[in-house]
């Protein structure tokens, strides 16, 4: 089932959570909708889910009013970060539940429920669990669990909050393998919600960044990814590196320090701008051309794996008794033996690959 959002606004007295949101969600995708802490993705899922209503703006299942349908008659299944199970039920009733509360017409045969909920389990891979009862489940088993009883009465549509939110770093990762392989297999439309970034990435066909109750950005996971179209989307996405400075013909300027620009469209010359490159996209340089890159001084390096990270500092931006700026380059190890880096050098950075957005046009 297709899901179409058209110019939803949703304020909680006079605040606005939610402003002028259009989006479409094709059928079969997995869509991730990420942003900081209060932008609005949860308040969207909800209203998409029937669970709260937008002052302005309609919610279209398959082109049809969803305002028209029940929330269920939506066939929409959730799965919530504290999403509590049914404690005083076992597992096996935990996932039947929906088939079992079904309108009398409706309610499959018993034999039927039966197959059904093992089918299921054998789907999240807990079929051993059935007969235990929540506080007997991991977190992870218990989000499994929560993701099969969701999937029993065949939901059109999958909304997923936060799902592993409340789990530790390792099963966080197995589990959002395990939601791509899934989706792989049943292809239900699903939207998921995360703050995560290396979440999305890792599950989400397309994403929408979010911020502020806005749409930020969104397309395909991979091109938001590598062009993000704003200052925000560029720092929400990973790591960076801020140089704030000023173009001056090909270069960017930054105090008395100057770094070539590759491009920088829709900037002029002399534009007050803030550049940013990613940890992988810097380079260090001993011994270089004064006011040639910026200058900063080595502070910290450690390995992990094939790579190194640098970590270094800057001159505070001038007239501002700030904190000195941090930075954090990534090269190979072979580039790290070949520049033979000490804690306290000075060396300066540079970057054929910084991404330049004007100060007054960041959000
Ligand atoms: P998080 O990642 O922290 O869950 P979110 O992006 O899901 O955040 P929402 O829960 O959608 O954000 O909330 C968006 C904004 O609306 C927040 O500033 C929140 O405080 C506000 N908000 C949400 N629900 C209500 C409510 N019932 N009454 C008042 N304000 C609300």
């Amino acid at each position: 089932m297709s899901i179409e959002v058209h110019g939803i606004r949703k304020t909680f007295g006079r605040f606005v959570a939610l402003d002028a949101i259009s989006l479409e969600f094709p059928t079969g995708e997995l869509i991730a909708l990420l942003g900081p802490s209060g932008c609005g993705k949860t308040t969207l899922l909800r209203i998409i889910a029937g669970l709260e209503f937008a002052d302005v703006g309609r919610v279209l299942f398959d082109g049809e009013d969803a305002a028209q349908r029940d929330v269920r008659e939506r066939q929409v299944g959730f799965v919530f970060q504290h999403y509590a199970l049914f404690r005083h039920m076992s597992v096996f009733e935990n996932v039947a539940f929906g088939l079992r509360v079904k309108p009398r017409k409706q309610r499959p045969p018993e034999s039927f429920i039966k197959r059904r909920v093992y089918e299921l389990l054998d789907l999240v891979q807990l079929g051993w669990l059935a007969h235990r009862y929540p506080a007997q489940l991991s977190g992870g088993q218990r989000q499994r669990i929560a993701l099969a009883r969701a999937l029993a009465v065949e939901p059109r549509v999958l909304l997923l909050d936060e799902p592993f939110g409340s789990l530790d770093a390792k099963v966080r990762k197995e589990l959002r393998q395990w939601l791509r392989r899934l989706h792989d297999e049943l292809h239900i439309t699903s939207i998921f919600v995360t703050h995560d970034q290396d979440e999305a990435i890792e599950v989400a066909d397309r994403v929408v960044l979010m911020n502020k109750g806005r749409v930020e950005q969104t397309g395909p996971t991979q091109d938001v990814y590598e062009h993000p179209a704003t200052a925000f989307a560029y720092s929400f996405l990973g790591a960076v590196n801020r140089f704030p400075g000023r173009v001056d013909g090909g270069s960017l300027r930054v105090g008395d320090a100057t770094v070539p620009l590759a491009e920088c469209p829709g900037v002029g010359g002399g534009e007050e701008v803030i550049a940013f490159a990613r940890p992988h996209e810097l380079d260090i340089v001993v011994n270089g051309d004064a006011g040639e890159g910026v200058p900063a001084s080595v502070r910290r390096i450690f390995i992990s794996g094939a790579v190194a990270r640098v970590e270094l500092t800057g001159d505070p931006p001038s007239g501002e008794a700030a904190e000195p700026r941090r930075f954090e380059v990534e090269i190979t190890r072979e580039r790290l033996g070949q520049l033979n880096l000490q804690p306290g050098q000075a060396v300066r950075l540079t970057s054929s690959r910084l991404r330049v957005f004007p100060v007054d046009r960041q959000s």
